[in-house]
C-alpha cells in the first residue's frame, strides 16, 4: 500500500470521452501540485462507465496529455489497458464486483430501491415538471412498489434501474475547502440512479465507492460537480463511510466572459503541444487559473510551484482564460530555455518545415538570433527559414527597398568588399560596412536596408551584423550577386 506520512491522496478521474481540455488539465495540475506539496500520492482513475462514449483512443490521448504536462501519477493506468498500484484496477469498468457488493448492501438495507419506469415515463415526468415550473426530478413513484409488483413488471419485460433513497427533509451541507459550507435542500434533490438498467453503475455511485476504497483524502475537481456532491455525501452516510474533503475549483471563462469553449481557440492540451507551447509554461499558466499567491507572483519554477501551491490560495470567483497572457508566458519560458535545449524541443517543428537537417548555418546559431521573439515553438521555422532556403523577395523588399536608384551599385560595392573581409565577424562586419557608407557618402539606412533585403529577401529580421556573421561570407556574397542579377 502506498502510505505517506501526510496520508494525502488526491486523484484525477477523467471520463475518456474526448481529449483532455484546459479545464481537465487545470484539475489534474491542482491535484498533482497538492499531492506533491504535501508528499502525498496522486492517483489517476479512468471513469469509463459511459460505455457508449468511452474509447481507448481517448484514454491514450488523456494519458499522453498528462505525461506531456509533466504531472506524473503514482497509481493508475500505464496505457489504455494495464495499470499499476495497490488498488488496481483503476478502470471503473474493471471494478464492477466492488460496485455490485455495495449496491446489494444498499438494496438489502432498504436504502436503495428498484425503479421500473421506462424512458418514456421519465420523459413525461420531466415535461410535466417543466410545464408546472418545478425542477425536473424523479417523483419517487417506485419507492413503494411491493416485491410482487416488481416481479410482475420484470415478467412483462421491464428492466429495473436502482435508485438511492434521498432524505426528503432538511439539507445536505457540503463543506468545501474553497467555498466554505454550501447547503443543498434535500426536497429539491431526487432519488438518483446508482445502477443503470444495463447493470452498470452511474458516475455518482462508482465515484463514491472508488474514492472510498482508494482512500482518497481530498477530492479536488471543477465546480460543475458541486451539484453532485450532496448526492455523493448522502451515499457516504448511507454506506457508513467517512467522506473525503472537497474542494471545487472555480469555472474557467473565455476572455469574453462566456464559458471557455472552442470558439475561444484551442481547448485541448494536445493542440497546445502541437502549436509549440512548452509544458512548463502551460503548467505555470494553468496554475494561475483560479489560484494565486498573496504577492501575485506570475512566474514560478517547477519547484516553486509545488512549494507555494495551496488550496487556501484558490478563489471561488470564475477565472478567465487569457490566450494573450499564455502566449506571453510561453515566450518568457522560451527565452529562459538554453539554446541547445530549445533546438531539441523545436525539432518536430523544424522537421515539418524541412529545416531539421537542411544545409546551412548551425541551427543553434540561427535559432539563437531571434530567441527574444518566439511566442511558440511553431514561430521558429518561419523566422529562420531564409537561412536555409533560396531567397524569395517579399514585394516590399523588392519594390520599396531593392528597386531604388543606386542600390545595384551599392550591392556591387558591398559584394566586392565583403568577399575580401576577414575575419567575417560581427565587429569587423560593422566597421567595414560603416566605413563603406562613409566612403560613398551614403546614410546607414541606404546601405543596411538593401543589404538585409538582398541577403534575406525581407525587410525585417535579426540584428544585421551578427546575422551576416552567422550566414558566412560565401552565402552573403553569393546572395548579393544573385540579387544584382535579379535587378537586371
Ligand atoms: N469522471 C468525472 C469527469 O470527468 C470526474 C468527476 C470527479 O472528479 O468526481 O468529469
Amino acid at each position: 500500500m502506498t502510505e505517506t506520512a501526510s496520508g494525502i491522496r488526491t486523484r484525477f478521474a477523467p471520463s475518456p470521452t474526448g481529449f483532455l481540455h484546459i479545464g481537465g488539465a487545470r484539475t489534474t495540475l491542482f491535484n498533482w501540485l497538492f499531492a506533491r506539496r504535501h508528499k502525498g500520492v496522486f492517483v489517476l482513475r479512468i471513469e469509463d462507465t459511459d460505455e457508449a462514449r468511452s474509447t481507448a483512443e481517448s484514454v491514450d490521448a488523456i494519458l499522453e496529455s498528462i505525461r506531456w504536462l509533466g504531472c506524473d501519477w503514482d497509481e493508475g493506468p500505464l496505457d489504455a489497458e494495464s495499470d499499476r498500484g495497490p488498488f488496481s484496477p483503476y478502470y471503473q469498468m474493471k471494478r464492477l464486483e466492488h460496485y455490485d457488493k455495495y449496491l446489494r448492501q444498499l438494496l438489502e438495507e432498504g436504502k436503495a430501491y428498484r425503479c421500473y419506469c421506462s424512458k418514456e415515463e421519465l420523459d413525461a415526468m420531466r415535461r410535466l415538471a417543466q410545464l408546472e415550473k418545478r425542477p425536473p426530478r424523479y417523483d419517487g413513484r417506485c419507492r413503494l412498489l411491493t416485491e410482487r409488483q416488481g416481479r410482475d413488471l420484470e415478467a412483462s419485460g421491464r428492466k429495473p434501474s436502482l435508485r438511492f433513497r434521498m432524505p426528503e427533509e432538511g439539507a445536505t451541507l457540503v463543506p468545501d475547502l474553497i467555498r466554505g459550507e454550501v447547503s443543498f435542500e434535500n426536497r429539491l434533490q431526487q432519488d438518483f440512479v446508482i445502477r443503470k438498467t444495463t447493470g452498470g453503475p452511474t458516475y455518482n455511485f462508482a465515484c463514491v465507492v472508488d474514492d472510498h476504497l482508494m482512500r482518497i483524502s481530498h477530492v479536488i475537481r471543477g465546480d460543475e460537480h458541486l451539484p453532485n456532491t450532496p448526492s455523493q455525501l448522502q451515499l457516504y452516510r448511507a454506506l457508513g463511510w467517512q467522506p473525503p474533503l472537497f474542494a471545487h475549483l472555480s469555472m474557467i471563462m473565455g476572455p469574453d466572459g462566456g464559458k471557455l469553449s472552442k470558439r475561444h481557440g484551442a481547448t485541448s492540451v494536445l493542440e497546445y503541444k502541437q502549436q509549440g507551447f512548452l509544458p512548463q509554461a502551460l503548467r505555470n499558466y494553468l496554475a494561475l487559473l483560479g489560484w494565486s499567491t498573496t504577492d501575485s507572483q506570475q512566474l514560478f519554477s517547477p519547484e516553486e510551484l509545488i512549494e507555494r501551491f495551496d488550496l487556501a490560495g484558490c478563489q471561488k470567483n470564475p477565472a478567465t482564460f487569457d490566450p494573450v497572457k499564455l502566449a506571453w508566458m510561453n515566450g518568457e519560458y522560451i527565452r529562459k530555455t538554453p539554446v541547445p535545449e530549445l533546438v531539441r524541443q523545436a525539432e518536430p517543428f523544424l522537421k515539418t518545415a524541412g529545416l531539421a537537417s537542411a544545409e546551412g548555418p548551425a541551427l543553434e546559431r540561427t535559432v539563437a538570433l531571434e530567441q527574444e521573439k518566439y511566442k511558440r515553438l511553431a514561430d521558429i521555422p518561419g523566422l529562420i527559414e531564409f537561412f536555409y532556403k533560396p531567397v524569395e523577395y517579399t514585394p516590399k523588399a523588392m519594390d520599396k527597398v531593392l528597386r531604388t536608384t543606386g542600390t545595384k551599385e551599392t550591392l556591387g560595392g558591398l559584394a566586392e568588399r565583403l568577399s575580401r573581409l576577414s575575419p567575417f565577424e560581427e565587429k569587423a562586419l560593422e566597421s567595414e560596412i560603416r566605413g563603406f557608407c562613409a566612403e560613398r557618402g551614403l546614410k546607414a539606412g541606404q546601405v543596411f536596408h538593401p543589404l538585409r533585403a538582398a541577403v534575406t529577401g525581407r525587410t525585417e529580421g535579426p540584428t544585421l551584423f551578427l546575422m551576416l556573421e552567422v550566414m558566412g561570407r560565401e552565402m552573403v556574397v553569393s546572395r548579393l550577386r544573385k540579387t544584382i542579377d535579379a535587378l537586371g
